[in-house]
């Protein structure tokens, strides 16, 4: 078969590779349905984060159940699941608490982008769906594997319950979602901050009531204007620059919170400025599978649309020209079809 492999900056490759086998009792492999290109790729992509091999590329997916080890019970052949781009066991002390990401015996998935897939802990990392969905739920179900998954854990991170205000820094895939999560779960205000005439539109279908496009000073400004000179009572940072992260914290009202799940890159915080400041961070890679089976249930039911986010889809052969037209933006994210 053929995948995806990152030879070093802006040098994708669809290339000849062996298919995955079961090497584990606990493993699954998954023939997957859909992929994509997540933005956290970008950042190998362009070289930020440098590789020192050819690299193996993509984390999220969806798919029917191909074949199972020996000790996997919860997942049989012919079903549809969605996992996570980490594996849990979901049994250790870190997954009973809700955080599956920091599984005891986590391992990453990076070899997504391609017709077939190994996951191991098959029964801690995969949830199946009801029954065999439709094409059309297909790209909201593909989005769960992450950047919904993630967007909701900024939405849960930082506390929004019904009628907070709350304040949504970054306009990528996971800031849309994020948006889409305040809501879902009764936001009574969503400020966007967005520059982009297109997402502008689509963080106004997901729910945001308010668009500010100003950034740094002109932007803290902009959202103590909004909120009486008070600040959010939430504040989800979906971006992980440090001019995002410092905004978010300054937008944040004393007794706030800032749910951040940008992966941050170079960003460093003045303990003597945060001790004054009053709010509460939380973060990190996003529990997708706490969430998975209630945001499978939302899809399921039509409530959310989340797969709105994939405005390019292509056949998983031209995925370089996926990562290229995020990098441009001239995509919010693509998706992939083996
Ligand atoms: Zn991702
Ligand atoms: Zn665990």
């Amino acid at each position: 078969m053929r995948g995806a492999m990152l030879y070093g900056p802006y040098d994708v490759r669809f290339e000849e590779r062996d298919a995955p086998t079961i090497l584990e009792p606990t493993d699954a492999i998954i023939r997957i349905s859909a992929t994509c290109v997540c933005g956290s790729d970008l950042w190998l992509y362009r070289g930020v984060t440098p590789i020192s091999a050819p690299t193996p590329m993509g984390h999220e997916y969806c798919g029917i159940v191909e074949a199972v080890g020996v000790e996997v019970s919860s997942i049989t052949p012919g079903q549809f699941v969605i996992g996570s781009f980490f594996t849990s066991d979901n049994t250790c002390p870190h997954c009973l608490a809700g955080y599956q990401s920091s599984c005891l015996h986590r391992e990453n998935i990076n070899r997504a982008q391609a017709p077939l897939l190994r996951v191991s802990l098959a029964d801690g990392t995969l949830v199946a769906t009801p029954d065999i969905p439709t094409d059309d739920l297909i790209p909201s179900l593909l989005a769960l594997s992450d950047v919904m998954a993630t967007g909701w854990f900024a939405a849960d991170a930082a506390n929004v319950t019904p009628g907070k205000v709350v304040v949504v820094v970054g306009d990528g895939a996971v800031g849309l979602l994020a948006m889409l999560s305040a809501k879902q779960r009764g936001a009574g205000r969503i400020i966007a901050m967005s520059r982009h005439p297109a997402r502008q539109q689509l963080a106004l279908e997901f729910g945001a009531t308010d668009i500010v496009p100003e950034r740094g000073d002109e932007g803290v400004a902009r959202i103590k204007e909004l909120t009486d000179g008070i600040g959010a009572d939430a504040v989800l940072e979906c971006v992980g620059t440090q001019e995002a992260m410092m905004q978010a914290i300054r937008f944040t009202r004393p007794g706030g919170y800032v749910g951040y799940i940008g992966v941050p890159h170079g960003v460093t915080l003045d303990g003597q400025d945060l001790f004054f400041r009053h709010v509460r961070l939380h973060g990190g890679p996003a529990p997708a599978r706490r969430f998975l089976p209630e945001l499978i249930e939302l899809v399921w039911k039509k409530q959310i649309n989340p797969g709105k986010v994939f405005d390019l889809t292509l056949p998983l052969d031209q995925v370089a020209e996926g990562y290229r037209a995020m990098d441009e933006r001239r995509a919010i994210k693509a998706l992939l079809l083996p």
